[in-house]
């Protein structure tokens, strides 16, 4: 995957798209460059990395107010000097920086070489702006001559384009490749992604497939490429700012994000009622509903799933996106939401392939506004809980808890399985918890920390729930493994007797999550069960439940219901998985052998 940017104001161009250009490089490419437009194009562009180039060639050493950039991901022609970006047309009429492929170049290219046009380059991406000049040679406007141009093209395109007899304008069109455009003051961008620009502007604008837009100083216009037609979008405004993305005064970023959990669920409930409708009517009309994700999205599914069974009565299944090619079948009537943090996770990815090819709908949950999973979607729901550093999920899960709560109310109320005023009820109480996670946050750090210090040395921590609170303590395991590298292990806690108490011996750690609700006395039943075998017992839970008398170490919750208990009790797990690891003298914001997004299968 590479990278576009884009600007047209009134500052020089050439430095402010290397510094952008250097905010894409986490995507990955093997090439880099960038044009400038003054009377004619200035291009200076290389295969290797950006800091390479630039110090062989000075990127920012361009003249103009006006240019592209772009970093290339090969897919026709090998990386090199000339194959790299921008590339301009045989006679200096129109530059064009492209993502994408284009599949049927080769007729194109046969065809411009008969009329005279001559190719440097093995590139696809070379017929663009040939095609482009060749129209405007027969005296088309440039908006009409792209669009003739793009019409022809079969395949995916982003792209970024110059037209030498216009330097008043930049065009820009996508079809399948994402593409933002960033509104500034008396300034506008172009970019593949919202970091790229985000110094410099945060009203941004996600284009939409087929859309062309023409990028003045002062002004924009948005057609679609087929019919033509005028839209107005309005921007939205990225709350994401760089400062948000420092530690802001916490010694790590993990803890920093388990601090805004509150924020993340507040942002979450408050955003995109529209997705979440158009999510429950898709639920609604579906004859089968998987949820497909890994890791901790996945755990955030099963949380979804208990909801939905409980409140709308409706039978969702959860599968590892890995495992779903292997055990699933999907077909027209199925539909597949895709829960995936960054967007990129390559399992989940290639669920929603091969579910897609079977003719199921897809949906998805993510974090990254336009990210990949995005573009594969027919619908597309966010999280709001802001960039995530740390590579262990915190905040991020439990905004997705938060979303598919509220997914579960209003598929619910929709099914009328609950009553509107219930719903409303429900919504209320749910609008509370961040207030609710606040106050955890505050009174459970203090035991937790002390639990830590018990807790450091130990070899295995065995996590036991029951209903709602399994897949909580599934997250607070892996949490736990994560970062602080002890063994641990969930299940729930009608499974200890069917082998795992084998294991519980005289001083073993057991966590008990001890949530409201029906499974209540079974759970203390089963903190007897590994109590009986000398277990040293950690229960969690609310004022109501009289477990004193049954466990070594307590730590009290609010009182909430149950089914919005994941949001309470997954708090102090993760503190304790902080903590432990800090006194283990480990790094949690880096631990050993893991990714942040793992765009790998
Ligand atoms: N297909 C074009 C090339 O090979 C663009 C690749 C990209 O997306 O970077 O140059």
């Amino acid at each position: 995957m590479c990278g576009i940017v884009g600007y047209i104001g009134s500052r020089p161009a050439a430095p402010l798209l290397l510094d952008a250009l250097k905010r894409l490089e986490y995507r990955g490419y093997d090439s880099a460059g960038i044009v400038t437009l003054t009377d004619k194009f200035n291009v200076k562009k290389d295969s290797g990395k950006i800091a390479e180039i630039d110090s062989r060639l000075d990127l920012a050493d361009l003249p103009g107010t006006c240019g592209l950039g772009h970093t290339r991901w090969a897919t026709h022609g090998k990386p090199s000097q000339r194959n790299a970006h921008p590339h301009v047309d045989s006679f200096g009429r129109v530059a064009v920086v492209h993502n994408g492929i284009i599949e049927n170049y080769l007729e194109i290219k046969q065809e411009l070489k008969k009329r005279g046009f001559t190719f440097r380059s093995d590139t696809d991406t070379e017929v663009i702006p040939n095609l482009i000049s060749f129209y405007l040679s027969r005296k088309l406007s440039p908006e009409q001559a792209v669009r003739r141009a793009l019409s022809q093209l079969e395949g995916s395109f982003a792209l970024g384009i110059l037209i030498r007899d216009n330097p008043d304008k930049l065009i820009a069109a996508r079809k399948e490749s994402p593409l933002i455009v960033g509104l500034g003051k008396n300034e506008m961008f172009i970019a593949s992604d919202i970091p790229a620009i985000l110094p410099y502007t945060k009203r941004v604008i996600v284009m939409h497939d087929e859309d062309l837009a023409v990028l003045f100083s002062r002004a924009l216009i948005i057609r679609n490429l087929k019919s033509w037609r005028r839209t107005v979008r309005k921007p939205t405004l990225v709350k994401w700012t760089l400062e948000m993305a420092e530690k802001g005064g916490y010694p790590h970023f993990t803890i920093k994000e388990i601090y805004e959990q509150p924020a993340a669920i507040r942002e979450t409930l408050r955003s995109s009622p529209a997705e979440i409708s158009r999510l429950a009517a898709l639920l609604l009309r579906s004859k089968r509903f998987y949820m497909v994700a890994c890791g901790t999205s996945y755990h955030a599914a099963l949380v979804g799933k208990y909801a939905l069974a409980k409140l709308a009565d409706y039978q969702s299944e959860v599968v590892i996106s890995s495992e779903f090619q292997e055990s699933c079948r999907a077909s027209a009537g199925t539909t597949v939401l895709a829960i995936t943090q960054s967007g990129e996770t390559a399992d989940t990815l290639k669920a929603v392939r091969v579910a897609k090819a079977s003719g199921a709908k897809i949906a998805c949950l993510t974090n990254v506004i336009g990210s990949s999973i995005t573009r594969e979607s027919d619908v597309v729901c966010h999280t709001h809980a802001g960039p995530e550093i740390s590579v262990v999920a915190t905040k991020t899960f439990a905004a997705q808890v938060a979303f598919l709560l509220r997914l579960a109310i209003e598929t619910a109320r929709c099914k009328r399985t609950i009553t509107s005023s219930q719903a409303r009820q429900l919504m209320v109480e749910l609008q509370e918890l961040p207030k609710v996670v606040e106050r955890v946050l505050r009174s459970t750090e203090r035991p937790v920390r002390e639990l830590a210090q018990k807790l450091k040395d130990v070899e295995h921590i065995y996590l036991i729930s029951r209903g709602i609170g399994y897949p909580t303590v599934l997250e607070g395991a892996l949490k736990l493994k994560e970062i602080t590298y002890i063994h641990s292990e969930a299940l729930p806690a009608g499974e200890l007797k069917h082998g795992t108490l084998a294991l519980i011996e005289p001083g073993t750690a057991v966590i008990a999550l001890i949530p409201p609700g029906d499974a209540r006395s079974r759970m203390i039943g089963n903190v007897e069960e590994v109590k009986a075998r000398g277990a040293w017992v950690i229960g969690l839970t609310d004022a109501d439940a009289d477990v004193g008398a049954h466990v070594d170490w307590l730590i009290t919750l609010p009182r909430t219901r149950e089914l919005f208990s994941p949001l309470l009790y997954i708090t102090p797990l993760q503190l304790l998985a902080y903590h432990t690891t800090v006194l283990r003298g480990q790094d949690p914001d880096r631990p050993r052998s893991l990714a942040k997004s793992v765009t790998v299968e």
